[in-house]
């Protein structure tokens, strides 16, 4: 399969060693496969039902634990009726595990043996746990100030943890410094196009799950994008095949401690300011990303849709981290982000909101 630069349009082949375009820097996606009904393996209960809209090769064997097909339920929350999409349960506690399942599967067909990514904790987590099962050594750079538990699961699975003092930027900074300097290679969640192949799956899942319809509107977390905008492109997929009518709302909820795309996003601008001066760290640890190298794509998403990006305090967001707990849904401070926008904004139609983090990666008497 071709790789296409999302900027300059250039075709790359991929390898390990290409995670970003050689001409103009900007991320790569896989070239396109058409979403077909007619193939999804109904008796595979995980993603890879999909596999013949992944870009993974018939006879390559898989690197799974399951993950997907994660509950979509349904309860009334700040007055609406809700559809939450549990992606929290995945056998790391995250959504990442879609994508990484994908992404190890190719670095094991390429016969990587050894790997670096940068990441916030969840996708290290993710990342450590696929290659403990795959036989990939991993070496996972996170911020210094990410949770003790997301720290502790990355060691469990046996990966090196590299902890940077810092932004989130700093470890990206560092991975790449040791992919450039060692035999290390940049397995990484952000910027790999196979993260998005597995998280495309959301959305046809969700077709799935409303027996053949799209929600109204999609309601997520948003930071690096790689939930965000795998399910705009699985709804893409699904409107391409003439088999839904419009895209759903895109709607994307950032913390407002570290907001550059919702601040993008209402100053009508298609890329993010830089923001060069150091922010205090938010509770929501997952999205704070003050350069998120999406940014362009994202956006796009959101206004194709007629979405938004709505901003929420950290207090709105213990708040709701509380409530979504009285309701039965045990979740981190990054996932509650979506209930507390829940709150503030004003959808209509079917609503889903997607739960991305168990709360026992970070749990309320960590925050207060
Ligand atoms: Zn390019």
């Amino acid at each position: 399969m071709k790789l296409i630069c999302s900027g300059c349009r250039s075709e790359l082949t991929a390898s390990p060693q290409t995670w970003r375009c050689s001409d103009c820097g900007n991320p790569l996606e896989v070239e396109r496969l058409p979403f077909r009904p007619d193939a999804i393996i109904k008796d595979d209960h995980s993603l890879w039902r999909y596999r013949a809209m992944l870009a993974v090769a018939e006879d390559v064997p898989i690197v799974t634990m399951g993950e997907g097909m994660t509950p979509l339920i349904e309860a009334s929350f700040a007055g609406q009726n809700i559809h939450f999409k549990l992606e929290y349960v995945s056998p790391t506690g995250s959504f990442k595990d879609r994508g990484t399942t994908v992404l190890v599967t190719k670095l094991r067909e390429w016969g990587v043996r050894r790997v670096g990514d940068d990441s916030s904790g969840n996708a290290g987590a993710s990342l450590a746990a696929y290659c403990a099962r795959a036989g990939i050594n991993a070496e996972i750079f996170v911020p210094a100030h990410t949770s003790i538990q997301k720290k502790r699961q990355i060691s469990t699975f046996g990966a090196k943890l590299r902890q940077i003092e810092g932004p989130r930027e700093k470890a990206a900074e560092a991975v790449e410094k040791a992919v450039a300097t060692t035999a290390l290679v940049y397995a990484s969640h952000a910027w790999s196009p196979y993260t998005y192949e597995g998280t495309k799956t959301v959305g046809y899942e969700l077709w799935e799950q409303f027996r053949g319809r799209a929600p109204d509107c999609f309601v997520s977390p948003v930071g690096q994008g790689s939930l965000f905008l795998g399910a705009y492109r699985g709804f893409k997929d699904i409107l391409a095949a003439g088999l839904i009518s419009q895209l759903p709302r895109m709607i994307g909820v950032q913390s407002d401690a570290c907001a550059p795309i919702a601040d993008a996003y209402k100053d009508g601008v298609d890329r993010c300011a830089v923001i060069t001066k150091r922010l205090p760290p938010s509770i929501a640890e997952g999205i704070a990303l003050q350069a998120p190298i999406h940014d362009r794509e994202i956006l796009n998403a959101v206004r194709t849709t007629r979405g938004e990006v709505i901003a929420v305090s950290d207090d709105e967001i213990r708040s709701a981290q509380r409530e979504l707990a009285e309701a039965g849904f045990y979740v981190e401070p990054t996932s509650a982000v979506v209930a507390a926008a829940l709150r503030k904004a004003r959808l209509n139609g079917v609503i889903v909101a997607t739960l991305t983090g168990s709360g026992l990666k970070a749990p309320p008497n960590d925050l207060t």
